[in-house]
C-alpha cells in the first residue's frame, strides 16, 4: 500500500497547483499572447502562443525599432501545409500589445482575420 499512497499523496504536482486551471477562450490569456500569422507562400494562417514567461524577450536593446517597444519575440515558424519558414519579430509595448512588427516570408494578420479565414475555410 505505501506505493499507492506514494502516487496519489498530497505530494503530487496536481493536488499542490490546486485550484482551478480553466483555460479561457483565447486572447485573454494572462500568461501569453497570442499573434497570428500568414503565410506569404500558401496563404495558411498560424496561430502561435508566445508565453510572456520564456518566451517574450525583455531586452529590446538593438532588436526593436518601435518607439515604446520593451519587449519583442524572434521566431521560425512554419506552417502545416508547406515547407515556407517565416521568420517573425513582434514588438510590444509594456502592456504587451502589439506595436511593430516585421515577418519574413509571411505577414501578422489580426484575431479578426484568423477568425475570418477559419469560417471561411469550414465553410467551404
Ligand atoms: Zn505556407
Amino acid at each position: 500500500m505505501g506505493l499507492f499512497s506514494r502516487l496519489f499523496g498530497p505530494a503530487s504536482p496536481l493536488a499542490k497547483s490546486g485550484g482551478h486551471h480553466a483555460t479561457s477562450a483565447a486572447g485573454s490569456d494572462r500568461n501569453a499572447v497570442w499573434v497570428y500569422v500568414r503565410c506569404k507562400k500558401c496563404g495558411e494562417v498560424v496561430a502561435l502562443r508566445l508565453r510572456k514567461s520564456d518566451e517574450i524577450q525583455r531586452d529590446c536593446d538593438g532588436v526593436c525599432t518601435t518607439p515604446g517597444a520593451v519587449f519583442f519575440v524572434r521566431k521560425d515558424v512554419m506552417g502545416t501545409k508547406c515547407f515556407n519558414r517565416m521568420d517573425l519579430l513582434v514588438e510590444f509595448d509594456v502592456n504587451y500589445r502589439v506595436v511593430g512588427h516585421k515577418v519574413i516570408g509571411g505577414e501578422l494578420v489580426t484575431r479578426e482575420d484568423y477568425a475570418k479565414l477559419q469560417g471561411a475555410q469550414a465553410g467551404s
